[in-house]
């Protein structure tokens, strides 16, 4: 089990990687690196689609108008960005914020997988569409999926996925806002049951103790005619 602050330096390292990535052309267009914000021991995780124009400049997710709505979502159920961590899907925004495409999902998925893998969050909230069927590996969208949590392995880890709808979509849909509420407010209940049964670690081969190398009088004698296999016993 890591420390707070061991998880701290080694997030650190995974940001100070994604800093300077260029494993898509996303890097030519972006202004800076929107890694994620938050607390690297959290047992929550929330994962958007994109960073938005205020996100590119500002280097942190959700500021903008969405973000606003998280905030108070988050203090609906007693919590703040520090107990928290959030993240997206794609580090880096999309021109004119156009949809992700799917080999900019496929290049930045790495470090989402490797803040899943340092933070060992209890419960992740995906936001949205994109969020939702990449960790999902599934294409079924967030309509039916909202609400209904489920345990799921990504990377190393079992953790209680949670799809919610995307909050900047619920900025502009009265019912959508009010299902995201009623969604968000169930994850106390989630985070109390704590973090489901984890998959057994894979174990390592043991080494078998290697047998000395017989004389010549001992193979002869392994030469020997052996008494034939009884039928069924092969
Ligand atoms: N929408 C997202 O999905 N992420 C952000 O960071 C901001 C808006």
């Amino acid at each position: 089990m890591r420390t707070a602050a061991e998880r701290r330096e080694l997030l650190k390292a995974v940001y100070e990687e994604a800093r300077v990535c260029t494993r898509c052309p996303l890097h030519q267009t972006r202004t800076t690196v929107v890694f994620g914000s938050g607390n690297a021991d959290a047992d929550l995780m929330f994962i958007g689609e994109a960073p938005g124009a205020n996100e590119d400049r500002m280097g942190l997710p959700f500021v903008g108008q969405a973000g606003k709505l998280l905030d108070k979502l988050l203090d609906e159920i007693g919590l703040e960005r520090k107990d928290v961590f959030v993240a997206n899907t794609l580090k880096c925004r999309p021109p004119d914020n156009r949809d992700p495409h799917p080999k900019e999902i496929e290049a930045c998925q790495g470090y989402l997988r490797s803040q899943v893998d340092l933070i060992e969050p209890v419960v992740i909230c995906t936001l949205g569409n994109f969020a939702t069927k990449l960790l999902r590996a599934d294409t079924t969208g967030i309509s039916r999926l909202h609400g209904r949590e489920e345990v799921r392995v990504i990377g190393s880890r079992a953790v209680r996925l949670f799809p919610l709808y995307h909050p900047a979509a619920a900025l502009y849909t009265r019912t959508m806002l009010e299902t995201l509420r009623t969604d968000f407010h169930r994850i106390p209940e989630l985070l109390a049951l704590g973090a489901p049964e984890q998959p057994r670690p894979v174990q390592p081969i043991p080494e078998v103790d290697e047998e000395p190398i017989p004389e010549a009088e001992e193979l002869v004698m392994a030469a020997e005619p052996r008494p034939a296999p009884q039928l069924g016993l092969f």
